[in-house]
């Protein structure tokens, strides 16, 4: 359940196409082709230390190409791929690489939160419903007018989400 979808028609005929690269960003020119290589590359690139967790996670998280996946989703997929891991271990790591920028979390709602393998900036939609999230480039979206920040506080990122929900016949 909950499989990002591999491409996406949009009603105006508009195809979001399949992204089926491995992203290894920083260390995008040091790819080997190997995805379990690869994964131990990054994780040096950021000064992770190439734990058996991390590197089996992070092997499932971003072998596919771009998507987005909540903590429930990738446990799953840990347990389906037979790499027994706990929960709570696959909350902490998806956490610590965020913290270093190799994920980007989105936040749906209250009790859903995504986290985005393409951590370059973007927006998203978001169907409801179906609890599926879509990247609109960040291009696709221009922010008009923002608000006056409060005094010592400056604007880190804007992460705008459109939600979408079925037109009724
Ligand atoms: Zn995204």
């Amino acid at each position: 359940m909950n499989e990002t979808p591999r491409r996406v028609v949009f009603e105006d005929g508009r195809v979001e196409l399949p992204v089926e690269r491995l992203r290894v960003e920083p260390a995008a020119g040091r790819r080997t082709g190997c995805p379990f290589h690869d994964v131990r590359e990054m994780l040096r690139e950021v000064g992770l230390r190439p734990t058996r967790q991390r590197l089996a996670l992070g092997w499932l998280l971003f072998a596919k190409g771009d998507r987005h996946i909540t903590a429930e989703m990738l446990h799953e997929e840990a347990l389906r791929a037979r790499f027994p891991v706990s929960l709570a271990t696959v909350y902490n790591t998806l956490h610590q690489f965020t913290e270093v920028s190799l994920l980007r979390e989105v936040a749906v709602d209250g009790s859903k939160t995504y986290f985005d393998t393409n951590s370059s900036e973007h927006h998203h939609f978001y169907v409801e419903g179906d609890s599926r999230l879509l990247d609109i480039p960040g291009a696709e979206v221009l922010v008009d007018k923002l608000p006056v920040t409060p005094e010592g506080y400056e604007i880190a990122r804007i992460d705008v989400v459109v939600r979408l929900r079925r037109k009724s016949a």
